[in-house]
């Protein structure tokens, strides 16, 4: 019988598993026992990821670029679990975006991850067997000022992931979205240097610090593996208790 926790005798696909977040997903998976296939667009890092992992390969994605996600979907229809990671952020006035900006965001962070859905999930479909995990964000639930955009394609993915949970539950697929509060990556390094930051966040959660990306990947084995397979359409926080605590001065 396979062990609730592995993931021995799966494929996972990662999508933007070149560095940050995905990139401890993909090796958490890899760990777990799946084959993985790392995806994104920077293929000599993807290689050089995917050759410290036993079974796993680079392979190049742009979700920007529906050809390049079309690509991929023919490439792996044996896609087993698909971690949905790839994402872009931009913190601006809303009042100040460029159509373009406005685009790209939604592009990169919306429209081409369904597209990469709906085409691996056809073939999920027909296996009657499938895990999908999103990544959303704190702002799939919260707002935050001049992250509008962001937040608009972040609440559109916790969406996709209810309606695709109750969609395509009759078919054996679970679809869950982990919502990270703030870990620090390339996407955000700048902000946590700040010492006002950091000093706000004191005050904002329970546990006092920014996390890693390693702190999120093991719900995503979980989400990806048998010991989650009564669990679908859920959108859970990994965030040091952000959205449910605070830190006040009282003291007892
Ligand atoms: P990151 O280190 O900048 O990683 C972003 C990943 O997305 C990279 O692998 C990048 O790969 C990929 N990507 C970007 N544009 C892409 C495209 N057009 N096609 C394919 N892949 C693309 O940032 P991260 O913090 O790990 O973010 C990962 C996910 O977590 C994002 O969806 C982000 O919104 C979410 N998140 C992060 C935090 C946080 O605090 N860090 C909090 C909540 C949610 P290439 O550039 O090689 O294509």
């Amino acid at each position: 019988m396979q062990d609730a926790f592995s993931l021995g005798g799966r494929t996972a696909l990662v999508a933007g598993a070149s560095r940050g977040i995905g990139l401890a997903i993909a090796q958490a998976f890899s760990q777990a026992g799946a084959r993985v296939i790392l995806a994104a667009r920077s293929l000599d890092a993807l290689k050089a990821h995917a050759a410290q992992l036993p079974n796993a390969e680079a392979a190049r994605l742009d979700v920007a670029d529906n050809a390049s996600i079309d690509e991929i979907v023919k490439r792996y229809p044996e896609t087993d679990i698909l971690a949905n990671v790839s994402g872009i952020n931009l913190r601006k006035r809303a009042e100040s975006y460029t159509e373009e900006e406005y685009a790209s965001l939604m592009q990169t962070n919306l429209h081409g991850l369904f597209r990469l859905t709906q085409g691996l999930g056809k073939h999920m479909i027909e296996r009657r067997r499938g895990k999908i995990i999103n990544i959303g964000s704190l702002t799939s639930l919260v707002g935050l000022p001049f992250v509008s955009v962001y937040s608009m394609t972040k609440s559109a993915i916790a969406g996709m992931t209810r309606a695709l949970a109750a969609e395509w539950g009759r078919h054996n697929i679970q679809v869950n979205c982990i919502a990270p509060g703030f870990i620090i990556t390339d996407l955000n390094r700048d902000i946590w240097s700040k010492p006002e930051m950091r000093a706000w966040l004191r005050g904002a959660q329970s546990l006092p610090d920014p996390g890693k990306p390693e702190d999120v990947a093991p719900l995503a084995v979980f989400l990806a593996a048998p010991a989650s397979d009564y669990i679908t359409g859920q959108v859970i926080t990994v965030d040091a208790g952000y959205s449910t605590t605070a830190n006040w001065p009282l003291e007892a």
